[in-house]
This record gives C-alpha cells, structure tokens and sequence, in this order.
C-alpha cells in the first residue's frame, strides 16, 4: 500500500473470463498483479485482455495509463470469411492479379451460386472444392467435395477452390499460422512475430478420401483427437505441431530459397491489411493481435487461407509453449509500458479530486499512438530493443522483456513528431507521466492543485531532454523496426511510411511493395556466394528507413538483400 501511496504502484492486469493463461502467466513473471474487482476501483488498471472485442464503452472511457488488446471494429473486414473474399476482390481488381494473386477463388454462398456454377461447369483443372461457413472457426464445418451434388449447405458459406497441391512433409499437409501485430491503423503500423506455428494433418495426404478431415484441415481443433495424434508419425513427430523455427531448419535441409518465401508471406500480410478507405479513427491505446493462415502448395508459393481475430493462445503442447509464451511477452513490449506505473496512482488521485469537486482536476484522456522510437544503430536493432519514453505512448517506458530486451530506463522524452499533429496534446501527458517518476507524490498527495500541476521542473526537462534528429531518416517518429520477436514489416521504407500517415495512400504503397518484390526476386536469383562477395565489397545500398526482411532467424537488413538495386 506504501507504494501505492508514493506513486510506484505496479502494473496491474485485467483479464476477461476465457482470456488465455499464458497472459496471466507472463504479467505475472514480469511483476504485474492482477486486477482484483472487489478490491480496486473500475479504471484501476493498465491492460485489459479479452478474448472477443470489447464494448464501445470500453473504448470511449479508456484513461491515459490504459492499454486494449483490439481496436475497436477495424479488422472485420479481413476476419470473417466472407468479407475477407469481398475485401481481397476489390484490391484485385483495383492493383491487379499479379499482387493480389495470393487467395484462391472464393464465391460467397447463396448469394453467388449462379456464378459459381458457371465457374464449375466450365473448369476442368479446378477439380476440388472446400466449403466452410462465413462465421465458424477451428474447422467447423468444413467439407471437401468434387461432386456439385456434394454440396449441401444450410448457412451463409463460402466455396474456395481447394489446393490440391500443398507443400508435404513426409506426406502429411500442414499450414502455417503466422502472428501479426496491428500496432496502429493511423499511420498503419504492422509487426510480425520470427516464431510461429506449423500446424499439421495428422494422416498421409490423398486426393483418394476427401472426407478423411485428419487428412485434409489442420486445424490442431480436429487433429488432437485423430488415431495418430499421439503417434510418432515419419519426420513430423508426435503430435501435429512444430514451430516456424524447426520449418526454417527444414527448409534449409531443402536447399530452399527461404529468403523469397519470407518476403511473399510479409506481402501478403501487408497487402491483406491494406484498405482503400481511409482509416477512421486512431485509437492509440489498443493493439490488435491477428493470426494469419498460410498453406504453402508444392510450387512453394504461399496461399492466404484465412485471418483470425482472436489466434488460439491455448498451450497444449511444447510447440505452443516455445511460440506463445514470447509471443505474449513482446506483444506487452509493444505496448511500451513502464516498469511501474505511478501514472496510474496519479490518474487516480485526480480523479478522486475530480469527484470531490473541481473541473480541471479530470484526467486527460490519452491521445497518443503507440509507436516505438526508432532504433538507431544497427546493433540495436540486431539485439531486442524497444524504445522507450515514446513520443506517444503516453507511458514512460518499456517494461522489456527479461529474456533478451535491451532496457533504456532513462531514455528522454521524444520531441513531437512532425507526422503526428496529436503530439502536441500527448507531449502534456507524457511530461506527466515522467513527472511521477521523478517526484515523490507525498508532498502533492493532500494538495489537488500540486497534483495536477506540471512542476516547473518538467518544463526545463523537456528542453533539455529531446531526441536528436536523425540526419539518415530526417524523422524521429519512425517506429522501432524491432521489438522481441516483433519485426516491422510496415512500412518498411521511407516512401511507404510517409504514405501511411494520415490517408493511407493504398496506390503508393502498393507500387513500394511491387518494387522491393521485383528488387529482391533479381537479388535472390544471384547465387549466394556473389550476394557475400557483393555484400563484402560494399556494393549494397542502404536505405535511411532501416528495415529487416522478416523470416529469417537472423534477419538481414532489407538494404542488404537489395544490393544489387538502388535501394529498396
Ligand atoms: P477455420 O477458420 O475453420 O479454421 P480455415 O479457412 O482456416 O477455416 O480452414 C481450415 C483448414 O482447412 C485449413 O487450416 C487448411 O488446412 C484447410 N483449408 C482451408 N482452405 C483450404 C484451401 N482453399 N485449400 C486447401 N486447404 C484448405
């Protein structure tokens, strides 16, 4: 209670019944308590997890220390079956086949029934269909067929062509389940995770019983309850899962170009969430954690299956531990939190004056993005680094995490950004909140005016505590291209950032991510030894906007697997 008291109140995390034990389980490694309804009082804490979206109250009522686990509505549009069909079409009639190439043919049942019969009559090599409802998960559902006369269907489904000729290992399917992080929609901002999951069919692939499920959906839903679930099945294991780490060593026993297949899953990624409207609002304090399924087919080109809102954070076996566990951790680094939260204490106490009388005593609501500060160097962004004293984040700094974060405690506050008008709102918030790091609150703690006063002495720290400028970027409000595991694919040079502020500027960024396929299909069709003797002899071309390539272990700069363009 003392602490509370002086203003280092720990973090305090709020979940709601069905959110996923690994959340409790990390913020409780890291030191946060849990919220405890009876106990505290309703805004007493700093991250709400829910696994379904939260109400709009939620949204309107957040206070500045507070942080969400989804935006408010904004996914929907690639989360449900049948919008993701209408969304993808739309993109590939208005930026062509050739990017938008990467979801198989879908039509939208009853309403396209016709089209698709026409479709089906005429096709030949399109011989296998999958039919899932609009709104079920977890391969519910589904079935295959060849037969129209197979079609029985009593809700809203969808029919996709189904890809007869997937990627095996030892002949079993699989797919992989990909995690993004939407840090922000306005400027869109999107992080994807180095690990993930590879999710497998538990019988042999063939074409011969399409109504073997336990061969044809990997669904981990179904296959957990298989004959040879707990079987130790040829090169697969037991089980039906491996992590993307134990993919990458088998592509590299492949010989495969793995660079290529890395970047066309980033784009398709990034393509998905792109959207021709306008972002409606920023909504700074909440993240959006997604979960995208890839199929690879036997040509190595990879397939958009489907995006998932809430990605199963259930740990059923040692794959899910090794994923999710990290996963979980640095998506609470992306929230940037502080190690302590006096901010919160101080929020609370004005809101006690608040009610006790005054006006002016209201908490500000916060205004901010939640953007990490760029990282500068090239070791830092090897290392996991986060930023810290965000421009933005309304919160001090970064509770990093313990496994391999490197902790910049003391970094200052970021000088406004010349992207973001909000700064100039938020910078009020952040000076506060820094504030209750440095100042004993005892002495204010009976005084409301002292409470909600900047003390002089953050004014002068303010001047004095600014970021430099960064010649190379000529910005400082670029997003960290780092954060654990988080790699940011979006944006992912300087063309693509200044086209997402603001008004996403859907043609530009479409032609930056059209350009840097093509630069890198030429760089890596050159064989690896010129890309070393290249790469040595300084031939490459560094961008100002330093971005890493996601997917590999050790992911190399964007700039270095463009060395022989001009640039990315
Ligand atoms: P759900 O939301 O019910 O999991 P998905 O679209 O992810 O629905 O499909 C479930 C599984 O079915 C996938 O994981 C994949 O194994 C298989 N699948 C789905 N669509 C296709 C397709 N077009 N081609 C091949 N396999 C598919």
């Amino acid at each position: 209670m003392a602490e509370r008291e002086y203003g280092f109140a720990p973090l305090v995390f709020r979940l709601h019944g069905g959110a996923p034990q690994v959340v409790r389980e990390v913020l409780l490694e890291r030191g946060w308590e849990e919220f405890d309804e009876e106990k505290q009082e309703e805004g007493d804490w700093n991250l709400y997890w829910r696994t379904s979206g939260f109400r709009n109250s939620h949204f309107e009522n957040i206070l500045p220390w507070q942080r969400l686990n989804h935006h408010p509505n904004k996914v929907t549009h690639v989360t449900r079956k049948d919008y993701l069909v209408r969304h993808l079409r739309r993109m590939k009639t208005a930026f062509g086949a050739t990017l938008y190439g990467f979801s198989p043919s879908t039509f939208i049942l009853p309403s396209e029934y016709i089209k698709f019969l026409g479709v089906y009559t005429q096709s030949h090599s399109s011989r296998y269909w999958i039919c899932k409802p609009v709104d079920l998960s977890r391969g519910r559902g589904i079935f295959l067929f060849e037969d129209i006369k197979d079609l029985v269907y009593d809700s809203s489904v969808i029919i996709q062509r189904y890809i007869s000729n997937p990627l095996l290992i030892s002949g079993y399917k699989f797919d992989l389940r990909i995690y993004v992080c939407i840090k922000s929609f306005s400027p869109l901002v999107i992080y994807m995770h180095q690990e993930g999951l590879v999710r497998f069919a538990t019988e042999k692939y063939t074409l011969a019983s399409l109504h073997n499920l336990y061969s044809h959906l990997t669904n981990t839903s179904i296959n957990r309850f298989g004959l040879c679930y707990a079987m130790d099945k040829e090169r697969v294991g037991r089980g039906c899962k491996w992590t993307l780490s134990k993919f990458r060593c088998f592509l590299h026993k492949q010989d495969v170009n793995e660079l290529l297949l890395w970047h066309k899953i980033s784009n398709i990624v990034t393509l998905t969430l792109l959207k021709g409207v306008p972002c409606i609002t920023s909504s700074p304090n909440c993240l959006e954690l997604l979960g995208f399924d890839i199929l690879i087919d036997s040509s190595y080109k990879p397939w958009l299956l489907e995006v998932n809102h809430s990605p199963a954070l259930s740990m059923n076996c040692a794959a899910d531990v090794a994923v999710k566990k990290g996963l979980i951790g640095d998506f609470i680094d992306l929230m940037n939190y502080s190690t302590i939260d006096s901010f919160r204490q101080k929020g609370h106490l004005r809101k006690k004056y608040t009610r006790s009388g005054s006006k002016d005593l209201q908490p500000k609501v916060f205004q901010g993005t939640l953007h990490a500060t760029p990282l500068r160097e090239r070791s830092c962004t090897r290392s996991i680094s986060t930023s810290l004293g965000s421009r933005d984040s309304g919160l001090c700094s970064v509770n990093a995490s313990a496994r391999n974060s490197t902790v910049h405690a003391n970094r200052p506050i970021s000088k406004p950004n010349s992207y973001d008008k909000s700064t100039e709102k938020e910078t009020a918030v952040e000076v506060e909140s820094d504030d209750l790091n440095l100042t004993p609150i005892s002495s204010a703690r009976n005084t409301p005016s002292s409470v909600c006063k900047l003390p002089s002495l953050y004014e002068n720290k303010l001047k004095s505590q600014i970021y430099d400028w960064d010649c190379r970027t000529q910005d400082r409000g670029v997003p960290a291209c780092r954060v654990g595991d988080f790699i940011l694919t979006f944006p992912f040079n300087e063309a693509t950032w200044k086209a997402s502020q603001e008004k996403l500027d859907v043609k530009v960024i479409v032609n930056e991510v059209q350009k840097l396929t093509n630069r890198l299909a030429s760089s890596f069709n050159v064989n690896e030894k010129m890309k070393r003797d290249s790469s040595q002899s300084g031939r490459k071309v560094r961008d100002k906007f330093e971005a890493l390539l996601w997917g590999p272990k050790d992911p190399p700069l964007l700039s270095e697997c463009c060395f022989s363009g001009s640039g990315v």
